[in-house]
């Protein structure tokens, strides 16, 4: 299946910690590796820890029903509860809440408000009421929760992912920039640190959030818990305008193609939604019940790779994309390069940028540009054409470092021709530094013809085999 979704469009496989163990996640990443190696591509592979995720403790039966307009409490008491109170095994939030502040159940269906707080205790009003059973998750939309980003669990699922080598973490319930920076110090940069949006706090330091991840995602699920629904399609246009003004890769993720699960056909609103993000210059979108359990688990890849193609391809869509280009080169040669570089491919009509990258920043800031060909990414490093993997328009190639200028054009154009990006006779415009293989030197604009020679073959790269 991991194979048939790769063939189907898929560029990156999520692996949720929620939901899997380190044997399931070696079994995962060893296949998603072995695909890799069969086609001589490469794959990301993101890790998504879980994060500290609040629960309530036991009913003393398997379900209560919570009616509205009644008192419900909160408590350290580990007796299972009833229809008035539940366990709340975690000290730290009485002393977190605030009477007014809301705390939400069972995924934003059971709403309650604060009345009254006394140490171990919480009493609110039932303003939503419903069916509840044990465990199910809280959501405090109104408080900064003083829980580090990173649970033991979740430090441990990092060390052994990063030690696998999966090419992304991501944190889930991110409050404050300080908790990017806390996993920023545990990956040690041997992954880059996606940081999913989906605590209202998060929104307050956007800014700061954003200047220290190394991606976003619109984690649209908790986000739409926590916030009212319909602020959700406003935040997912802000975050992804501000990560792609920062030339961040954005993930926009959770209930795409929803009724997928069941039927092999979205609906018109699926489709809109999808052809939304898509428009609006997202980097990546995302599957997740929809390919992880769902009956139709390919046709949903092939929806959302058609929808993405067919925008993409859409007469509007140059200049939608466009009028929200609110970027400004930075004053660094990277950037300069990579503004003439799209500016050149506009007059010029080029059939694609080729952009060697060590470390994979240059393809970034040039993606940030979104040019109208399409990037190819040359890099000696598979973890780098690996992690590019979810940024815009980026197709990475694994390429060693040219021997000199002569055999730095040769192989651009080798590469774009057998790639299928250039024919015979089309011009290519390459990106690359000058002392060669010298990561972050990006300093030089090259025009390239492709000749008949493009077509020889070379023999595949040792590295994917
Ligand atoms: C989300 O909440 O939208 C999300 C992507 O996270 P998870 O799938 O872990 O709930």
């Amino acid at each position: 299946m991991v194979e048939t979704l790769f063939l189907a469009g898929a560029d990156a496989f999520r692996i949720n910690m929620s939901h899997a163990d380190h044997g399931t996640l070696t079994t995962c990443h060893d296949m998603i590796r072995q695909v890799e190696q069969r086609h001589s591509r490469p794959i990301g592979i993101l890790v998504d820890l879980q994060g500290p995720k609040l629960r309530i403790g036991e009913f003393a039966t398997d379900e209560v029903t919570i009616e509205a307009g009644r008192e419900f409490v909160l408590d350290d008491d580990p007796a299972p509860g009833d229809a008035s109170r539940v366990h709340l095994p975690h000290p730290e939030i009485f002393a977190a809440v605030h009477v007014g502040d809301q705390l939400l159940l069972n995924d934003g269906r059971v709403r309650l408000s604060i009345t009254h707080v006394e140490p171990g205790r919480i009493v609110t009003r039932v303003i939503h009421g419903g069916v509840l059973s044990a465990r199910k998750g809280v959501n405090l939309p109104d408080t900064v929760v003083p829980l580090a980003a990173l649970t033991e669990k979740d430090r441990e699922n990092l060390e052994y992912a990063c030690q696998l080598g999966v090419d992304w973490i991501a944190l889930s319930f991110v409050q404050r920039p300080d908790d990017v920076a806390a996993a920023r110090k545990l990956v040690r940069g041997r992954a880059g640190v996606l940081a999913k949006i989906e605590k209202p706090s998060a929104l307050q330091s956007l800014r700061e959030i954003i200047e220290l991840s190394d991606a976003l995602m619109v984690a649209r699920g908790d986000l739409g818990v926590e916030l009212p629904l319909e602020a959700v399609p406003g935040w997912q246009k802000r975050i992804t305008r501000a990560a792609r003004r920062a030339g961040k890769p954005v993930v926009i993720a959770t209930q795409m193609l929803e009724s997928m699960i069941e039927n092999p056909a979205p609906t018109r609103a699926e489709v809109s939604d999808v052809a939304t993000a898509v428009f609006e210059g997202a980097d990546a979108i995302m599957l997740s019940a929809e390919s992880a359990a769902g009956k139709w688990p390919k046709e949903a890849v092939m929806t959302m790779d058609r929808i993405a193609q067919n925008v993409e391809s859409d007469p509007n869509y140059r200049g939608i994309i466009e009028s929200q280009l609110e970027t400004r080169p930075e004053p660094t040669s990277a950037d300069a390069i990579s503004a003439a570089a799209r500016s050149i491919a506009s007059t010029l009509k080029v059939a694609c940028i080729v952009s060697y990258t060590s470390s994979g920043s240059t393809g970034q800031r040039i993606s940030r540009e979104r040019p109208e060909v399409p990037i190819l990414a040359l890099s000696p490093k598979i973890a780098t054409a690996r992690r590019l993997s979810i940024a815009w328009g980026l197709h990475c190639v694994l390429s060693g470092d040219p021997d000199d200028l002569d055999d730095m054009v040769e192989r651009a154009c080798r590469i774009a021709f057998q790639e299928g990006f250039a024919a015979i006779g089309d011009r290519v415009l390459i990106t690359c530094g000058v002392p060669l293989g010298t990561p972050g030197t990006t300093n030089m604009l090259r025009l390239a013809d492709i000749r008949p020679d493009a077509a020889r073959k070379e023999p595949p790269q040792p590295e994917l085999l």
